[in-house]
């Protein structure tokens, strides 16, 4: 049987056109994730047919899905290559984490509220993708268990690089992280090198903030 023709393909290929082959996102592995993952389903159905604006957009509990440019952008920085154990702080919608599940051998996504981290759990089921999983928690802490990580991605502003999170790096991975006050950020690349870490900016961004240890009071 045919799928049914999903309402949005030509939406979601003309943003990916738009705003962000023609903003340098040259990975054409993240292009072809995010033209394939169906970003209104993670928004509530009243605002599906702003989903693939440029901008971000409420998902409730004061959080935001991020702007399609950001998540492309981060993830175009982790340079996934397929086979990456990946961890996630800051699941929300779970749309970052469906376009990392396309890109990586496994991710393991940890949401602080239980809320949305049912609805994306359920949501990415749905579509599924079996390479996910998703727990509540304080994610400045980590997943001990199941480090270390490849790559590590906080979608959420914090103040600096969490203990932990670094710790969990494996040698020679990388940690995308977006790092400042609580207004505006910098979109920070750690590398781990010899067990020391490697820093570098990549221009300024603006998140919700990282809440827990290590971070922001909630
Ligand atoms: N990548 C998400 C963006 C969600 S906004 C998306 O595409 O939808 C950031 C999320 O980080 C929020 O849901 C917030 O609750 C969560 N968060 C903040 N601090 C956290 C922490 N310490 N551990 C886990 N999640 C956290």
């Amino acid at each position: 049987m045919e799928r049914a023709r999903d309402p949005y393909e030509l939406t979601r290929a003309r943003m990916v056109e738009e705003q962000l082959a023609r903003r340098a996102i040259a990975d054409e592995r993240v292009l072809a994730a995010m033209r394939k993952v169906p970003r209104h389903l993670f928004v509530e159905e009243a605002l599906r047919d702003r989903a693939y604006g440029d901008h971000p957009l409420p998902i409730g509990e004061e959080q935001t899905i991020s702007q399609p440019y950001i998540v492309a952008l981060m993830t175009a920085l982790l340079e996934l290559a397929g086979t990456a154990k990946v961890l996630e702080i800051g699941t929300g919608s779970g749309y970052q984490t469906a376009v990392l599940a396309e890109l990586a051998r496994r991710v393991c996504s940890i949401e602080r509220l239980p809320r949305l981290a049912e609805r994306a759990r359920a949501l990415l089921e749905g579509l599924g993708y079996d390479n996910v999983w998703i727990r509540v928690g304080g994610g400045t802490l980590g997943w001990p268990d199941e480090a270390p990580f490849d790559r590590i991605l906080v979608t959420a502003g914090g103040p600096a690089v969490p203990p932990p999170l670094f710790q969990q790096l494996a040698e020679g991975g990388r940690m995308v992280l977006p790092l400042g006050d609580e207004a505006n950020q910098t979109l920070t690349v750690v590398d781990k090198v010899g067990g020391e870490m490697r820093t570098r900016t990549h221009g300024e961004c603006k998140f919700v903030k990282l809440v827990g240890k290590y971070a922001w009071d909630a």
